[in-house]
């Protein structure tokens, strides 16, 4: 089954786009049928449900949550999705039969040693897979399936979300953390086999906007102040070793991403991430100095410099759960899965709930080149994600 769930930017209802409703549906649809009880849906396209504990003492025990979005990415079309499995792949480049150009390449993904034998799942080359996140909400079914089906599994209560408008960052403001009912909760939606993640940016928004004087060109001189040339001095004065093209793992970056530009008034928008609050003020202050310079070399510019935080990262609040990430672990390696941290360069829908009450590590579901005609998962990443929840609900019940 296909379904084109894409969100998009700038809308103004949530969700963004009426056909997440669609994938919605079945989900409830599909919850139901398994016997799930209690499965309730919001105007916003969240779906909640809970599968009450096997354990006989079920209070002592933690409720947890698994959470996935069914939006894919506003980047690349998900609509007509054609997905190819390549059975038993025997290694070497992939090709994407529609679009040639598209190419999986050993160079750029040595982990496909690592798949060799396996089913990889792909595009023809034209679209989005969309295992960002459907991987997340088909491994989180079929935990759903196995639980349901094996009472003799002992876990406590689980509550399972999925949500809408991920990608766009807006979707996640109208969970209902209380309605949820969970302690803890993961969001599954990382990427390779292992990948469990606990912190992310710390990340916030400035919008610097410099202003000037216009007047007829024709009787302009001496009255004119044309803001656009602050702020391409400005732009040119931002470190490049402090931007998203140059920096990796841990470095934090500025990102101007958009602007507009007339004689009267120019601004910018620029991203601010790091993930150390010190490291994002000294930031923000070097935009500000930046700022003040600017208006001295052009005389009659005046500036505005506005930042807002975007999120935190929840690490500040998961570092007092160690347990969260602990069992995570612990139930990759029962799973057969190697596990390792990697901290997230962006926000994920855990990272907001995180601040508001749900601490929500972030697990990996196997997919690959998410955001991208290239994205790519496979049947072992799928079988081994499931695998990983299942361990992680009996987990808790083990060690409350
Ligand atoms: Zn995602």
């Amino acid at each position: 089954m296909r379904i084109d769930t894409q969100s998009q930017e700038d809308q103004t209802t949530t969700p963004s786009t009426a056909k997440q409703w669609n994938l919605a549906k079945l989900l409830v649809a599909e919850l139901c049928e398994l016997g799930v009880q209690d499965v309730r849906t919001t105007e916003h396209c969240m779906v909640y449900a809970t599968i009450p504990a096997t354990v006989p003492n079920p209070d002592g025990i933690p409720t947890i949550g698994f959470i996935a979005h069914v939006d894919t990415s506003p980047a690349v079309s998900g609509a007509d999705v054609h997905p190819i499995v390549h059975h038993n792949y025997r290694g070497g480049d992939i090709v994407l039969p529609k679009d040639p150009s598209q190419v999986i390449t050993v160079a750029q993904h040595p982990l496909l040693a690592g798949l060799i034998g396996d089913d990889i799942i792909t595009t023809d080359g034209t679209t989005l897979l969309g295992s960002d996140d459907k991987a997340g909400v088909a491994t989180i079914m079929t935990m759903v399936d196995v639980l349901l089906k094996n009472p003799r599994i002992a876990h406590g209560r689980i509550a399972i979300g999925f949500t809408a408008d991920e990608e766009i960052g807006t979707g996640i403001d109208t969970f209902d953390v209380q309605q949820f009912g969970a302690d803890f909760a993961y969001t599954v939606d990382g990427g390779e086999l292992g990948e469990i993640s606990d912190e992310t940016w710390s990340a916030r928004l400035a919008t610097v906007t410099f202003g000037g004087k216009s007047a007829h060109p024709g009787t302009a001189k001496g009255v004119m102040v044309n803001s656009m040339y602050a702020l391409a001095w400005y732009l040119t004065q931002m470190p490049r070793d402090m931007l998203p093209e140059t920096t990796e793992d841990r470095v934090g970056f500025v990102h101007p991403y958009a602007g507009v530009a007339d004689v009267q008034e120019s601004s910018v928008k620029i991203l601010l991430r790091d993930f150390e609050v010190s490291g994002l003020e000294s930031k923000e202050r070097l935009l500000r100095a930046l700022a003040a310079t600017a208006v001295e070399r052009f005389p009659g510019v005046s500036v505005r410099v506005d930042v807002k935080e975007n999120y935190r990262n929840m690490k500040e609040v998961l570092q007092h759960h160690p347990q969260l990430t602990e069992n995570a672990f612990e139930a990759a390696r029962r799973a057969g899965i190697e596990p390792f941290l990697k901290p997230i360069r962006g926000g994920t829908d855990g990272s907001k709930l995180t601040f508001r009450g749900l601490p929500c590590p972030n697990i990996y579901t196997g997919g690959h080149e998410f955001h991208k005609k290239l994205e790519f998962n496979s049947r072992r990443g799928l079988e081994k994600t499931t695998e990983t929840l299942v361990h992680l609900a009996q987990i808790f019940a083990e060690r409350p």
